[in-house]
């Protein structure tokens, strides 16, 4: 519950945020700012939810008769609570429901264990919007997977290892033995359980468990096995940015230069070590294993090598649906990108929507978003509340994440200021028909040069734009 709790605070935490702002600078609505371009992304269309819908206690009566690890009493509970909770996930919106990214999900599980047996295995598979890459099995055989986590996998073979992976938790009964382990240690025995229902940490020995039993069903499926070592790597990451990717080439280019020399190797790592000590993980984020495993990440890999050569694997030949895992994976990227700005999560929808719009340099949207995230992170650090939203955000051991903290958190409000306006004008110089970073141009002279100098922009986005998606906004600065 606790876990549950926390996740509604936050979602609270910035819309308190985003109303304290609007008060702050007089300036931009919160539904205004909520408006994200969406030209491409109308693929997804929450409606029927018969299909999720069904009889919690049966199933979870079901479910502890089936099992023997704990006492039917106990093991009731944890099935019935969990039921429980992601049905309210499901109601509060959390995850993309009727999609065709959660069927294809579906059809992967098929091919990697044609023996599943919805009634006692793995029966649904749920999409979340978070875009954080992860993925875990709860107790009573769903599979959530994060859109972050298609977002960040390079091959269907990938995403198909950290499912495997996540089957092989399920069929060995992780969780509950985690469970039944827990408790005896506990001498007292008065704390109830029932709040480990979900996902947890599980053992050393439960994730190389689940790294075996998992290559082991990748190797006798149309799967490459070979890719697992590269999910493994591209999930856990050790800490560095496992992309590749490096944020702070944004702040050094010579339109528009950032002092960084805040970031140093030793605060990123200062940064990295407080934030992984933090206990605030949500449901959706760091609850299962494929994260917590630092630093046995590249002992994994090691592993993992050693079982395919054991067993003198060789891979398939063929490649499996490689235009449809680009399709989603290209859809989860832009997806990814869109929740983060409308759970205001400005932090991970800056550094998504930035490395969205390496990988798709003439995508408007990305750069769009690139903007709103930016000014959003700005505007937040000059009204002088950026601390609670830049301590609420997960870094999750990802260098880049650090970086940027330490960026938003220590450099001066001017210069920051200063850098958000010359970045915004030189983008409207190189493209003087995109709105939006006009609009985002008259607010960030607003913030860096005062009222008046914004009027010139808020007057030329009126002139350029009379009908455009802002002018709303722009005429209640105008008078
Ligand atoms: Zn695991």
């Amino acid at each position: 519950m606790v876990l549950f709790l926390r996740t509604l605070l936050m979602k609270n935490f910035n819309f308190k945020l985003l109303l304290l702002i609007s008060l702050v600078l007089g300036s931009i609505s919160s539904s205004e700012a909520q408006k994200v371009p969406d030209d491409q992304l109308k693929v997804f269309q929450n409606s029927d939810l018969s299909k999720y819908v069904f009889d919690l206690e049966k199933k979870a009566k079901t479910l502890a008769k089936n099992q023997d690890v704990l006492e039917k009493d106990v093991a009731y509970k944890l099935y019935s609570n969990a039921l429980m909770r992601i049905s309210g996930m499901i109601n509060s919106g959390d995850f993309y429901i009727n999609d065709e990214i959660s069927e294809y999900l579906e059809g992967i599980i098929q091919k990697i264990d044609p023996d599943n047996n919805p009634e006692t295995g793995i029966y649904r598979v749920l999409l979340s919007r978070s875009s954080i890459p992860n993925a875990f099995c709860v107790i009573d055989g769903t599979v959530i997977v994060n859109i972050g986590l298609i977002g960040l996998m390079e091959s269907e073979s990938q995403l198909a290892g950290v499912l495997a992976h996540e089957i092989c938790h399920f069929k060995k009964n992780h969780s509950l033995q985690q469970v039944k382990a827990t408790n005896e240690n506990k001498k007292s025995g008065r704390r109830s359980y029932t709040s480990q229902y979900l996902s947890m940490k599980y053992s050393r020995e439960s994730e190389y468990e689940a790294d075996a039993g998992g290559l082991n069903l990748i190797a006798a499926s149309p799967f490459n096995a070979n890719e697992y070592s590269k999910a493994l790597e591209l999930v856990t990451g050790d800490g560095q940015d496992s992309t590749g990717f490096d944020v702070l080439k944004f702040f050094k280019t010579d339109a528009f230069k950032l002092d960084t020399s805040i970031v140093s190797a030793k605060e990123v790592k200062r940064v990295l070590r407080k934030s992984s000590k933090k206990e605030n993980k949500t449901l959706l984020s760091g609850n299962d294993d494929m994260f917590e495993s630092h630093p046995e990440g590249q002992k994994r890999q090691l592993a993992a090598s050693e079982i395919l050569s054991s067993i003198n694997y060789v891979a398939p030949t063929t490649t499996l649906n490689s235009d449809v895992f680009l399709r989603f994976q290209r859809l989860a990227r832009f997806e990814m990108v869109k929740n983060d700005y409308y759970r205001a999560d400005y932090l991970q929808g800056f550094y998504n929507s930035l490395r969205l719009s390496e990988l798709y340099p003439s995508d408007a949207f990305a750069k769009n978003m690139v903007v709103s995230n930016l000014f959003w992170l700005c505007n937040l650090k000059s009204a002088g509340v950026i601390d609670d939203l830049l301590s609420e955000t997960e870094l999750r051991n990802s260098t880049s994440m650090a970086q940027l903290k330490l960026i938003f958190a220590d450099t001066p409000n001017d210069d920051l200021g200063k850098f958000l306006f010359t970045y915004l004008k030189k983008l409207w110089e190189s493209d003087n028909t995109n709105e939006t970073v006009l609009y985002y141009l008259a607010s960030a002279a607003d913030i860096h040069l005062g009222k008046e100098t914004a009027k010139i922009h808020y007057k030329n986005y009126s002139s350029k734009f009379p009908d455009g998606i802002y002018i709303s906004n722009v005429n209640e600065k105008l008078h």
